[in-house]
């Protein structure tokens, strides 16, 4: 795949950001800082992600709300419906439309102490229930989960993308993939979408990889592969934290611009809350600072 040169990225890609709720006052100064660097970029809109089994649900809702009042930015929240009955869920999503955010990302979420998914008796039975539902509470735009690498509960790649496809016909405009470490693994999991008859978007998800080992443990969890080459790039660098975030910038930049090369034309950061990663990856792909409008005074 022939990529274009940095500074031949036309700079047209759409970006958008994802961050955690803060835990704390001081990670919550880490975050507005965070939020505040990539605002100028013009992301499409910023994510804030929901605690296993919603064990978030009041710091994400507040974070959410805090960006769409105080920012310039479009803010969607991450939503799961496990261990949660339709009520709850609803409850959560008439509180963000009251806050007047628009976007829901609609996930299953995953059955506490890692096993098997369970339903609640009273809930949604997985994300594309959970479409539905919040479609027939307001016109939410909804974007929802994809894997390229086939998520580990599904019994093949078919009834992976089967249910990928639920999920749109129930009203999802976009999806969202799990990280992955090489742009062959997008390309061929977009083909197979294609051939589904999937026209929605499919952003892939970039997760810049710092800390090599929490990375493989991540990857492990959810059925990512790590190629052998990532393992010695990062040999060796323990003691090397700058040099490691160097080379997570070298690295994301790589695979986004041939994601570019191949026809990509918007990408999710998982930016951990830390926003010098992804601006620099941003900047190597074209995406500038443009003059912040109508922001709020915080
Ligand atoms: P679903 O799409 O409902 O399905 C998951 C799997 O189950 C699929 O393989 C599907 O084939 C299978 N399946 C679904 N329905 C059926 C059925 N009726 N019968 C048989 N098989 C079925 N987790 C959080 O806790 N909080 C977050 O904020 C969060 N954000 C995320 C953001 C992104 C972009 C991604 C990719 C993941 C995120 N996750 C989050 C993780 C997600 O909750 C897990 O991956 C979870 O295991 C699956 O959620 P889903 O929405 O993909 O589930």
């Amino acid at each position: 795949l022939k990529a274009p040169l940095y500074a031949d990225v036309a700079g047209d890609l759409d970006v958008s950001f994802e961050f955690f709720p803060p835990k704390s006052e001081k990670m919550e100064e880490q975050l507005w800082e965070a939020v505040r660097t990539l605002e100028p970029l013009g992301p499409s809109f910023v994510s804030v992600t929901y605690g296993a089994g919603g064990s978030t649900r009041e710091r994400t809702h507040a974070t959410v709300a805090r960006i769409q009042r105080e920012t310039s930015l479009a803010a969607a929240a991450h939503l799961t419906c496990v261990e949660a009955t339709k009520a709850e869920i609803d409850e959560v999503a008439q509180g963000y439309w009251a806050a007047g955010v628009r976007h829901i990302v609609a996930l299953r979420g995953d059955s506490p102490n890692a096993g098997a998914f369970v339903s609640h008796p009273g809930g949604y039975e997985n994300a594309a229930a959970l479409v539905a539902g919040l479609k027939r509470l307001h016109p939410f735009e909804i974007s929802v989960a994809a894997y390229p690498e086939c998520h580990p509960d599904s019994v093949s790649v078919e009834a992976d993308i089967d249910n990928l496809k639920a999920k749109i016909d129930a009203g999802a405009t976009r999806a969202i993939t799990q990280f992955f470490h090489e742009p062959e693994t997008f390309f061929r999991y977009r083909d197979k979408v294609a051939a589904a008859g999937i026209t929605a978007e499919i952003v892939p998800g970039i997760m810049p990889v710092t800390n090599f080992a929490s990375v493989v443990r991540m990857s492990k969890m959810c059925g990512t592969e790590v190629p052998a080459w990532m393992a010695r790039l990062f040999d060796g660098l323990e003691d090397h934290p700058a040099a490691r975030q160097l080379i997570a910038a070298t690295l994301a930049a790589e695979l986004s611009r041939k994601l570019y090369a191949g026809g990509v034309k918007a990408l999710h950061f998982y930016t951990l809350n830390k926003a010098e990663l992804s601006f620099a990856i941003c900047h190597l792909l074209g995406v500038r600072s443009k003059p912040v409008a109508n922001a709020a005074a915080a």
